[in-house]
């Protein structure tokens, strides 16, 4: 979690300089007409010491520094006026105006108060002239940024980076890809090492910790792979993965540092003529090849096949094989270019091919099966061929990206539409079964370029897509969530079949699926502080919202009813799958090192819906509580707000670091407040996005 991270960067800086030797310089300097002794001490600035050439020290309690300080490190912009013998500081919005020796300080056109000791002075630490110096707390805190003061060390410092609090960093998936491949996910880049002992594969993951403690219980097995198994070791993380066999393997990590994959690499056992099914065919024996991808080329025309973890043992090889349109079969060691990356390993196997034959690939046990088919109906070999390589890319579209070219699906508030291309005008059959909340295409299968496949849509409205292949017909199927307005708007024949589904006009609370996800628990207590647990204040309040909302009449659901931990994969999974409307996540806030930051924010992610929807709850929250109002934010990438699928909003009630907040937050009365609120902020968001 970002607030872990910014403790521990402060503890290493504590570790690492030399702060004692500051922390004991007394100086002496002309204050007020007196030379007076003071401690003269560095500012750690987001953990580095900061360095001037008028000091910076710290007199009766307070932390003054020259104001040019000020303009230099955060920013600002920093006027004197000469008359008055005021500094004016402008930044982020916020006017602060000072004057020479008082304590009444003007900010935002505000009167406030501040500490005799802390009101600015004109001081001579020994140069020619004075200086200005001024409270660092104080306006730090105007300007937003965090501050603190180490009683050990006795030094003050700053964090300027803006508070990111319920990050998590992390490890957050370890999954299986296929039958032989793991992939790992973290929410930031991640550096490995990895060596192999007989058939353990041991990569060590440093300074990373799991985001989800689930997966320390993990075990994958599939093709080649026996066992996994995770283990933390303090800030470090290692992962063994148990082959049955001493293979080979390849680790590929994608740009950003965010993911790798572990793939037991196969050798390509061979590629031969033989007869499948009646047909003389291409065979190529993969050896449980993870995943092929297929392209094709033209002038002269090649299909492709690139055997993705795999070796070849030899660059080159011909297969002199030739017959019925393919002039030949080669496969090289492919080496990676533009489309993969450089350590990936990739067979390359190309069919070189006669302009008016085209082919026919199935899959038979990992292995491909090609049957090369003669058109003699299309004599434009020239047509003919970019059509295939049409198909190709359709074909691949598809694989990374779900839906492709041929079948679109796009939700627009109420409405949904499916759209699927045909190649010329067609008749098919549609039927929508309202209790089996199905709809069933069948479009013959000369008409459509498609390839089977399992689409996941999860959107509130369709739980998924299924693309079937038989032997003349090509049928789709819509598994709704809910009872929809379906409508076949070409009537069983067109160019395109094109879907529309609408979501009955709806008004009614029981109409609306609420997921309610109190923050943290079990082993997780998130923030802790003043003596209270983040995940104590965040379940009594959202049983409140769930009760409000089901008195209301609402269909709720929640995470967790009671102090057990869920991960936050899992919450978003359990949104998705009931194909909730609207997910409000429950957290109570904390800062390192402030006691004084307070106040209620709203983050969101995702569309307008989710902003909208931030900003009602937000309002009521602040009408409600009369806090500190700290504005919605867009956080995209909070696990919990990134996976789930639908409208979102997670609240923070407000600081557990700050004393008053923390006992205000939980007491029952606060949290009625609080819960009556966030479903006032609902039932407003209701009205307008229907
Ligand atoms: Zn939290």
């Amino acid at each position: 979690m970002k607030k872990y991270k910014i403790i521990l960067t402060l503890l290493l800086i504590l570790v690492f300089t030399s702060i004692p030797v500051f922390a004991k310089n007394n100086i002496v300097v002309y204050i007020d007409g007196n030379n007076t002794e003071v401690r003269e001490v560095p500012v750690l600035m987001n953990g580095k010491p900061v360095y001037s050439d008028i000091p910076t020290y710290i007199h009766k309690g307070s932390t003054m520094v020259p104001i040019r300080f000020v303009a230099e490190h955060y920013g600002a912009k920093v006027d004197w006026d000469n008359k008055t013998k005021s500094a004016i500081v402008v930044h982020n919005g916020n006017n602060i105006v000072m004057t020479i020796n008082q304590s009444t300080v003007e900010v935002n056109n505000k009167l406030r108060t501040i500490d005799n000791n802390a009101s600015p002075k004109l001081v001579n630490t020994g140069g020619k002239s004075s200086n200005t110096v001024v409270p660092l707390r104080f306006i730090s805190e105007v300007l937003g940024y965090e501050v603190g003061y180490d009683e050990e060390k006795g030094i003050p410092f700053i964090n300027s980076e803006e508070m990111e609090p319920e990050v998590t960093e992390g490890i957050t998936d370890i999954s299986m890809i296929g039958n032989s491949k793991i992939k790992v996910i973290s929410s930031k880049a991640m550096e490995i090492d990895h060596s192999r002992n007989g058939n353990i594969i041991n990569i060590n993951i440093n300074n990373i910790s799991l985001e989800n403690k689930e997966l320390l219980n993990k075990r994958i097995s599939g093709d080649q792979i026996s066992d996994l198994r995770v283990s933390e070791d303090g800030n470090n993380l290692s992962i063994n993965v148990i082959l049955d066999g001493e293979y080979d393997y390849n680790i590929s990590k994608s740009s950003d540092g965010k993911e790798f994959t572990i793939s037991p690499m196969t050798k390509l056992q061979d590629i031969k003529k033989e007869t499948i099914e009646g047909k003389e065919s291409v065979v190529i024996y993969t050896g449980i090849a993870t995943k092929v991808n297929r392209s094709s080329l033209s002038n002269p025309k090649r299909f492709i096949f690139d055997i993705m973890d795999s070796s070849l043992g030899t660059d080159y090889k011909e297969y002199n094989i030739s017959f019925e349109g393919i002039k030949n079969v080669r496969a090289s060691q492919f080496s990676p270019e533009g489309i993969y990356n450089a350590n990936d390993k990739v067979v390359r196997v190309v069919l070189d091919m006669e302009d008016n034959a085209n082919i026919n690939v199935k899959e038979n046990n990992g292995n491909i099966v090609i049957t090369p088919t003669i058109d003699n109906t299309i004599n434009n070999n020239q047509n003919n061929t970019n059509n295939n390589s049409d198909n190709q890319d359709k074909g691949k579209e598809q694989e990374t990206n779900g839906l492709s070219k041929i079948l679109k699906y796009s939700l627009n508030g109420r409405i949904s539409n499916l759209d699927i291309e045909l190649k010329k005008n067609t008749s098919y059959s549609f039927n929508y079964n309202e209790n089996q909340k199905t709809v069933e295409i069948q479009i013959p299968k000369k008409n459509l370029d498609i390839q089977a496949g399992d689409f996941k849509i999860q959107d509130g409205m369709i739980d998924s897509i299924k693309v079937t292949d038989s032997s003349d017909s090509i049928k789709i199927t819509v598994n709704l969530f809910r009872k929809l307005n379906v409508t076949d708007l070409n009537n069983g024949n067109g160019e395109s079949v094109k879907i529309q589904m609408e979501r009955e006009a709806i008004g009614k609370p029981s109409d609306r699926i609420i997921v309610i996800d109190a923050g943290h628990g079990g082993l997780d207590p998130g923030a802790v502080s003043n003596g209270i647990k983040e995940k104590d204040i965040n379940l009594p309040v959202s049983k409140k919202v769930d009760s409000l909302l089901k008195q209301k009449g609402y269909k709720t659901l929640m995470t967790r009813e009671d102090d057990s931990y869920i991960s936050l994969g899992g919450r978003a999974n359990l949104a998705n799958g009931e194909a909730a409307d609207l997910f409000i996540s429950i957290h109570a806030n904390s800062v390192p090192n402030s006691s004084t930051v307070n106040g209620i924010e709203v983050l969101y992610s995702g569309n307008q819906n989710s902003k909208a929807l931030a900003g009602f709850i937000q309002e009521e929250l602040i009408k409600s509580t009369n806090a500190a109002d700290r504005g919605t934010k867009h956080r995209p990438n909070l696990v919990v707000l990134r996976d789930t699928k639908m409208t979102d909003s997670l609240v923070e009630l407000g600081f557990l670091t700050n004393s008053e907040e923390a006992a205000k937050l939980d007491t029952e009365s606060y949290q009625n407040i609080l819960a009556e609120a966030i479903v006032k902020g609902i039932e407003k968001y209701f009205t307008i996005y229907d």
